[in-house]
């Protein structure tokens, strides 16, 4: 016969699966010999064969609690359910990943009408054995019965209020004695019958509740939010109770062996004397230090010490502990591995290894990827943030945080900066235009646009803060003014935005910059020592790549070279190209743009030293570089010196229905050769001049993006390799470069044997090839994704995770196929999701030699793919 329940004895650390943490940690405390309040624990199967049997009990598994109960009558030398000395349980909920608040703890289970009277009698303390009762009613009531817990409260506040009681600690044991008779006649009234006098039922019946709870609607939500499977099921933990409410020699607290807000390796942590575990958490008092426990029983302080560090160096972790001491005799309630911040987490991670407790790949392991964002950017400070006003909310698009006042154009932003303002730019969407602007921004905030909507892509790619498709927001650019819960917030109003959160609030709340400290550096240098896979960074500025460089990329995986166009200078040579109506006219325009470019690209060669640098050919349609608007079209018109209609002809020549699968990428340079010339001219030059002039060795990468057929990247090879391969036979120098197409079209996957058989190279451009994957723009997405995710259609954005389903087998057979054909090709990838954990343990699982994302996400690409590295060692990929 299946066995379905284990007393704390018969359990282990490592049977997390069957027990659930709790259980599984009560038991391995229990076995080491600490003082744990004994119990058993019902399995996570158990609650699985509720389910299958229609949320029934049978009777096999009531025989089998019966029998656990009556061994730990026997254990404790009490009774359940009457006696001289009762046995008094707790029953908690615990699911092999802790699922905080998904199901209240029931307290006091085992009183009845006599039992509270031999709790009195042998206690000597009234008022404790009726303070025990309500509660165990109102817990049962809520938890169990699920009647709402404000009917309670409500009596309780009633008699509080007409005896003159502040606190629940005011009232006295007849003023108790009267919340019990009404408490249980709410429940007769909900009911139609009395308050369950039987133990046996009481624990019958929470143990129902507790299974019952696993498909509760916040632990679903939860479990979709955190990725836990739905089959797991919930084990039921009970406990004997031990009291930290009988007296003044009786208390309980909550402890990290580790401060988890810095590391530092000291104990932390609170405590109350006679109180029970609510009471610490809902503030009634003030609780102390854990030091001054030594003050007030020296004895159970050094024992709580040496269990502390025996615990911490058993789980080689830091440890969250709870504990009760009941009449000065000290009992562990859990133990688990203690949330902690991103600091923390490296401090103690590298500090466990210093110590010999655990190995630098375990140390790797122990630091979510994700955690590093909090790091690398600005936060706000948490105490003012507590008080802050917050007026909307939308996508976390870049992470960070800025106050300063809004402005509505780009342009106010670049004047108001000037100015010294610091600025926040809101806009109803941004585009390339505005891309000034956002760099004098302190934070960007749109009304719409996804996670890979431009100002998202641009913010990150800047390290600076971004809310997205913020819809709550109406933004007005024309009034300079938006309304966010009904009222009006005007140019010049300050404002903060958590590029984190995705929270918009009212007013200035202070910033705290990064702080990177030596922990931050050891830990990241033992991931560099394992991973494979190297790490890049998308950066389209000399500042920008150092940046990155600073942060470890190991080269550039993608510079888009439009972001150079829009700067002042040159977007009217950019114009003069895009409106030529000759070949003759559009390389006049593009001779002006060349030495230019070639500047740019001296920038970023040299910031990257002998680093391979990829710059991508123009990929944007091009009416993102002309004004829309009559009024601006006159301006340019005359700047031009030509005819506002004629401009205006053209202008309306480019608009397309829909760009994003219009006149961009390859398709540029097939209708404009020469467009690929002047880049691919520019580029070289600039690898020879860095190379004589600095001797670096430069390894540029040309990049081709959007093509989906082998013809087209041919097409353009023999104007790049024409051009390029001059420039180089007259420099008189050797120099090397590569070749190369981003995979963003599916056809571009499904093809890529034979587009290896040019390519030296892929990049994959998974925002494109998500969008296209998919036939969800990316610019649009953001309005309906967040439903997706809500209603369980999606578990992740696509555009943040790899859909390693579906765009990550196009991946793989492009990986493949590209393979097959160049057995030497070079494979990264250059979409977002270069710098998301989850996406970089796959890029590693396929075989790709690089990934590259923003300069700000290279440490967490960096400590990924270490990740990635160790799994694989260990046959432990995480499940997607
Ligand atoms: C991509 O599509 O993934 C990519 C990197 O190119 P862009 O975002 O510039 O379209
Ligand atoms: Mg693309």
């Amino acid at each position: 016969m299946k066995k379905y329940v284990y007393n704390f004895k018969e359990g282990k650390a490592s049977m997390k699966d069957l027990l659930g943490g709790k259980g599984a940690n009560l038991a391995e405390m229990s076995n080491i010999g600490l003082p744990v309040p004994p119990g058993f624990t019902i399995t996570t199967e158990a609650c699985n064969e509720y389910y299958n049997k229609g949320e029934q009990l049978w009777s096999e598994l009531i025989d089998e609690i019966m029998e656990k109960l009556t061994d730990l009558e026997a254990t404790t030398g009490k009774t359940f359910g009457g006696g001289s000395n009762p046995l008094l349980v707790s029953v908690r909920s615990g699911a092999k990943f802790s699922m905080p608040g998904m199901m209240d703890t029931i307290l006091n289970l085992g009183l009845n009408d006599e039992v509270v009277k031999t709790v009195k009698d042998i206690t000597d303390n009234e008022r404790f054995a009726m303070d025990s009762y309500r509660r165990f009613i109102q817990m049962f009531s809520d938890v169990v019965m699920e009647i709402p817990k404000s009917k309670f409260e409500r009596v309780l506040d009633e008699i509080k209020e007409e005896k003159g009681a502040k606190y629940d600690t005011d009232l006295t044991a007849s003023d108790l004695k009267e919340v019990v008779e009404k408490f249980k006649s709410i429940y007769k009234a909900e009911k139609g019958e009395g308050f369950p006098q039987n133990p046996k039922d009481q624990l019958l019946l929470a143990v129902t509740a507790v299974f019952r709870s696993w498909n509760n609607e916040r632990a679903i939500i939860y479990r979709a939010m955190n990725n836990i499977p739905g089959n797991l099921g919930t084990a039921v933990n009970v406990q004997s109770m031990v009291f930290g409410n009988m007296g003044n020699d009786c208390g309980t607290g909550v402890a990290f062996t580790r401060n988890p807000a810095t590391g530092e390796k000291k104990i932390f942590g609170e405590f109350l004397m006679n109180a029970q575990g609510e009471d610490v958490v809902a503030g009634i008092r003030t609780p102390q230090t854990i030091e001054k426990l030594s003050e007030i029983n020296q004895e159970v302080y050094d024992q709580f010490i040496s269990v502390a560090n025996l615990l911490e160096n058993h789980y080689r972790d830091m440890q969250d502990i709870e504990f009760t001491i009941e009449k000065g005799k000290l009992f562990m309630l859990q133990t688990r591995n203690g949330k902690r911040t991103t600091a923390a987490a490296l401090r103690v991670a590298v500090e466990l290894v210093e110590e010999g407790k655990i190995t630098k790949e375990e140390a790797v392991l122990r630091v979510e990827p994700a955690q590093l964002d909090q790091l690398l950017h600005p936060n706000f400070d948490s105490a003012a943030l507590k008080k802050a006003l917050s007026i909307a909310k939308g996508l976390p698009a870049s992470p960070g945080a800025a106050s300063g006042k809004a402005y509505f154009t780009a342009a106010d932003a670049v004047e108001a900066s000037k100015n010294g303002e610091k600025v926040i730019l809101v806009r109803l969407e941004t585009s390339p235009e505005d891309i000034e602007g956002m760099a004098m921004a302190k934070g960007i905030l749109t009304a719409r646009g996804g996670m890979t909507s431009h100002a998202a892509v641009v913010a990150r790619g800047m390290g600076k803060c971004c809310v997205a498709g913020c819809e709550g927001l109406k933004v007005s650019e024309e009034l300079k003014q938006f309304v966010a819960n009904g009222k009006v917030y005007k140019e010049g109003d300050y404002i903060s935005l958590n590029g984190s959160t995705g929270y918009v609030y009212e007013g200035v709340i202070p910033t705290k910059e990064p702080e990177m400290s030596g922990h931050f550096a050891t830990l990241m240098s033992w991931a560099d020592e394992v991973r494979r896979l190297k790490v890049r960074t998308n950066a389209d500025t000399p500042k920008d790549a150092e940046q990155a460089v600073k942060f470890g990329a190991e080269g550039i995986g993608l510079c888009r070279t439009e972001h150079m166009f829009f700067s002042e200078d040159r977007i009217a040579a950019v114009r003069e190209m895009i409106i030529s109506e000759t070949v003759e006219q559009r390389k006049v325009a593009l001779a002006k743009l060349l030495p230019m470019q070639r500047e740019d690209f001296i920038g970023i060669f040299e910031a990257m030293e002998e680093r391979p640098v990829t710059i991508r050919l123009l990929d944007p349609p091009l009416h993102e570089f002309l004004p829309q608007e009559d009024e601006d079209i006159k301006e340019l018109a005359k700047t031009m010196d030509i005819e506002f209609g004629k401009l205006k002809a053209r202008v309306e020549s480019l608009h397309e229905v829909n760009p994003m699968l219009g006149h961009r990428g390859c398709r540029l340079a097939v209708t404009y050769p020469e467009l690929a010339e002047m880049q691919a001219r520019a580029i070289i030059e600039a690898a020879v001049e860095v190379k004589k002039n600095k001797g670096i060795d430069v390894h540029p990468e040309i990049m081709i993006p959007l093509v989906g057929e082998l013809k087209e990247l041919e097409y353009i090879e023999k104007v790049v390799r024409q051009t390029a391969d001059k420039v180089i036979a007259e420099s008189g120098i050797k120099l090397e470069y590569l070749y190369g197409t981003m995979i963003e079209v599916p056809r571009g996957a499904v093809t890529a044997d034979e587009i290896a058989k040019t390519a030296e190279f892929f990049s994959f451009g998974t925002n494109d090839l998500t969008q296209m994957t998919y036939g969800f723009s990316r610019d649009d997405a953001g309005k309906f994704i967040e439903e997706y995710l809500k209603k369980g259609i999606f578990d992740q954005d696509p555009f943040q995770t790899l859909d390693q389903n579906g765009v990550g087998k196009l991946v793989k057979m492009a990986v493949d196929l590209g393979r097959k054909t160049r057995p030497d090709i070079k494979l990264g990838i250059c979409g977002e999701h270069g710098g998301d954990p989850a996406s970089v343990e796959f890029c590693h699982r396929v075989g790709l030699n690089y990934v590259s994302c923003s300069p700000f996400r290279v440490p967490i690409a960096r400590l990924a793919a270490a990740q990635a590295t160790i799994k694989e060692k260990m046959g432990e990929y995480s499940q997607k």
